[in-house]
């Protein structure tokens, strides 16, 4: 199965707790070359496996011409030096937070052969693995900021796209995607 589809907010399985892959095969490959095919289809940096339904403790990231594919993740360390910058999430389009994050963490980890590794990834790869690892444990950029945006493009009298960065609640954006999910599509 190559590109698959990404569920949003609101589905209950983005807020489970995954569960830890016990035996990597042939199934947890192929998952791993599907996260990697609908992460780059939708153009994100990472994706985890709950984002695709999958309730499994894998993901996968891609950060300067460089790719990862981590199972059963786990920090084992992480530096007091914290940095807040925005984030989106592929599971909720059209939002961004500004998120503190720890600027460089250690994590152990199983590559997609089950080979033991530790990397310790710093600044916007350490940031986009703690957000994947909070997707493994049901945790959202919703739940670690309250400097929320709904994000707009649109474009000035002159032509020129400009970005708009319009504040909003937690509580809000829940509703709107409740709202989204209700509506039927014929
Ligand atoms: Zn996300």
């Amino acid at each position: 199965m190559p590109v698959r589809k990404i569920i949003t907010l609101g589905n209950p399985i983005l807020r489970q707790k995954a569960q830890p892959v016990s035996k990597i095969t042939k199934s947890e490959q192929r998952l791993i070359d599907d996260l990697f095919e609908t992460m780059e289809e939708y153009q994100g940096v990472g994706l985890a496996a709950p984002q695709i339904a999958v309730p499994k403790r894998i993901f996968v990231a891609r950060w300067e011409d460089e790719a990862f594919a981590i199972i059963n993740p786990v920090v084992e360390w992480r530096s007091k030096e914290m940095v807040k910058d925005m984030e989106g999430c592929l599971s909720m389009p059209g939002v961004q937070a500004k998120v503190n994050r720890h600027l460089k963490i250690r994590v152990r980890g199983l590559d997609r052969n089950g080979k033991l590794f530790i990397l310790e990834p710093e600044g916007w790869l350490a940031r986009i693995f703690q957000h994947e690892i909070d997707h493994l444990d049901g945790i959202l950029i919703i739940d670690r900021s309250d400097e929320l945006f709904w994000v707009k493009r649109e474009l000035n009298k002159d032509g020129k796209e400009k970005t708009l960065f319009i504040p909003t609640t937690k509580s809000e954006i829940t509703e709107a995607f409740q709202r989204r999910k209700g509506i039927v599509r014929i």
